[in-house]
């Protein structure tokens, strides 16, 4: 029973439009409704005792049994055409026997669908609107000929056996309807897969953009937005904020003296370390080489002793590289956001701290402005 409910779930899911209904998969079960039509018509047409329409109903169950190897080939084009015209030739045959009665000619309604869908879900047709337009014409002449077409015949059938030929106008009306259904259904299984693929496709762009693949950390663009709505949330809102810029030191001697992988090894464990130490509210991104800018949930003081707790633990976490320990240290300039700066001169301001630091002796958080000499 476990492939019951395999099939099951495989049909939830084309139709939730998570799963992918394959070109070769779609001819093939257009193919096998097509097979089985015609093995019920042909149970139908012994009924009727018409040998011949019994025969070429079963000869066409045999030919579109045999071309789901074509489908497996992929040779769409020849599906297609071959459908067609044996419609076309189906609907022609049963009128000259019994006029248009037993409604065999709503077929050609179906083939309008029918071809316009295969013709497009596949990229074997160069023209597919010329040819699914040129075969809803031959389909709409066939059934005008059924139409116009008349003969006695299908009186005659009648009065021999009336509930036979009601039940095969019934039939034909049902399975017309049916196939119709099920079109219309693929179409909006396409349309939603489509949509669910474009959607993913949007969310994964939009995660590549903001993020650096190195470090995982966001990148320069999102805290861009971050730092705007911040800015507005303070004017608003009087919502303070602050920002440490930090720089890892004498980063360009870790890169000479133990190789550019080491270097960037040394970066994941910074964006780690920092990750792990952030609260709620807090937005860390990758500003630059190897310059880290920390938009804290909070005033000076809660961003100075944060930016202190990194800068302990960065110290504290040696990377190793190739067996050789490698000490790691940071420098921070920390300020607080005011109302009347812009977004840039705030950084700034965090900036020439972080410079007062780097150039008195590294390794520090520097969270006033450097003394006016
Ligand atoms: P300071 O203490 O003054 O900051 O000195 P520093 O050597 O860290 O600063 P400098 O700006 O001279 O060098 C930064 C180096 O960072 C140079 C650049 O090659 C390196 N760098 C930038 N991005 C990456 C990266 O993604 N991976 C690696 N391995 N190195 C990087
Ligand atoms: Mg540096
Ligand atoms: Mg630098």
């Amino acid at each position: 029973m476990d492939w019951l409910k395999n099939y099951i779930n495989y049909i939830r899911e084309v139709m939730r439009g998570e799963e992918y209904l394959s070109e070769r998969e779609k001819f093939t079960l257009i193919l096998h409704i097509c097979a089985f039509s015609h093995l019920m018509f042909a149970v139908l047409f012994f009924c009727f005792d018409n040998i011949l329409l019994m025969l070429y109903n079963l000869l066409s169950f045999l030919i579109y049994e045999s071309m789901i190897s074509f489908a497996k080939n992929k040779r769409f084009k020849v599906i297609t055409f071959a459908m067609s015209f044996e419609v076309s030739l189906f609907v022609i045959l049963t009128t000259l026997a019994y006029g248009s009665g037993l409604h065999f000619n709503l077929f050609c309604f179906l083939m309008i669908p029918a071809t316009f869908y295969v013709t497009n879900s596949t990229k074997a047709f160069k023209h597919p609107y010329l040819v699914s337009s040129g075969i809803s014409i031959i389909s709409l002449g066939t059934y005008i000929f059924s139409i116009m077409y008349k003969t006695e015949r299908y009186q005659a059938l009648f009065e021999k056996s009336p509930k036979l030929v009601t039940a095969t106008s019934i039939i034909n009306i049902f399975i017309t309807v049916l196939l119709l259904a099920l079109f219309s259904a693929i179409f909006t299984i396409e349309m939603k897969n489509s949509t669910l693929t474009l959607e993913n496709r949007t969310k994964q762009l939009k995660a590549l953009s903001s993020i650096d693949p190195l470090t995982k950390l966001a990148n320069r663009r999102s805290m861009t937005e971050k730092l705007n709505i911040a800015m507005h949330l303070l004017k608003k809102d009087k919502k303070v904020f602050s920002l440490i810029l930090g720089d890892i030191d004498d980063f360009k001697k870790v890169n000479d003296t133990y190789g550019h992988d080491c270097g960037d090894k040394v970066l994941v464990m910074v964006a780690d370390t920092i990750t792990s130490q952030l609260r709620d509210g807090d937005f860390v991104c990758r500003w630059g080489g190897e310059e880290i800018l920390i938009l804290v949930n909070g005033n000076i003081d809660a961003a100075r002793s944060l930016a202190e707790r990194i800068l302990a633990k960065i110290k504290a976490t040696d990377v190793v590289y190739e067996n050789k320990k490698v000490y790691v240290t940071m420098t921070f300039g920390v300020a607080e956001a005011n109302e009347s700066l812009r977004i840039e001169d705030f950084i700034q301001k965090a900036d020439n701290r972080l410079y007062y630091g780097k150039s008195h002796g590294k390794s520090q958080v520097v969270a006033q402005n450097p003394p006016v000499v």
